[in-house]
């Protein structure tokens, strides 16, 4: 009885939140304390998936937030060698685009970071956040707007808060679906 495992990978600018979203996760914890991410890590967890009653593995690898050096971090994460027979791309398969309700610059590069992972991964399941919606009074985007970029990137939208730990099992479990469908 074989276990399925999926690299999931989490993109997008700097602070909007994505060590936080794999913390939360992965370990059910939430800090307020920033703490830079340098290079690549990554966290696992189980993940229940109904459409064939069993658990995937979710190996959440954590990203720095550059997208000029996106390649590099992966690169990093898994040593030349590795890198060099292309593993990177084989081993997504599945991704989360992050951006934060307070950054306007997040909001804007998302498009950027989806062809960053079109272009390493393929064509791999992927899902779009607004996170920090618990700060949707400091909001520098309307709700059209993000909505309006899910559909012209064809992404599944999901609007979270990993401080109130809103929506984020969603994020997971409609990747872990897709994926297994795909
Ligand atoms: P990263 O650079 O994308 O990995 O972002 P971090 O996970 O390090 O988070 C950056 C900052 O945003 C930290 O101070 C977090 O505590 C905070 N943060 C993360 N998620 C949320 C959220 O949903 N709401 C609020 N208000 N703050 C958050
Ligand atoms: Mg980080």
């Amino acid at each position: 009885d074989f276990e399925t495992a999926v690299k999931v990978l989490v993109v997008g600018n700097g602070g909007v939140g994505k060590s936080s979203l794999i913390r939360k996760f992965c370990k059910g914890q939430f800090t307020d304390q920033y703490k830079k991410t340098i290079g690549v890590d990554f966290l696992e967890k189980q993940q229940f998936v109904k459409s064939i009653g069993e658990n995937v593995t979710m190996m959440v690898w954590d990203t720095a937030g550059e997208v000029q050096s996106f390649r590099m971090d992966l690169k990093s994460s898994i040593g030349q060698e590795e890198f060099d027979a292309g593993l990177t791309s084989e081993g997504a398969g599945a991704a989360v685009l992050a951006f934060s309700t307070t950054d306007r610059d997040s909001f804007d590069t998302i498009e950027k970071w989806k062809g960053k992972v079109e272009a390493e991964c393929g064509n791999i399941a992927m899902c779009l956040i607004q996170n920090k919606v618990d700060l949707i009074d400091r909001s520098v985007m309307t709700t059209d707007e993000a909505e309006e970029l899910a559909a012209r990137l064809k992404l599944k939208f999901f609007r979270t808060s990993v401080k109130q730990g809103f929506n984020v099992n969603e994020v997971f479990d409609f990747l872990a679906e897709t994926y297994i469908k795909n």
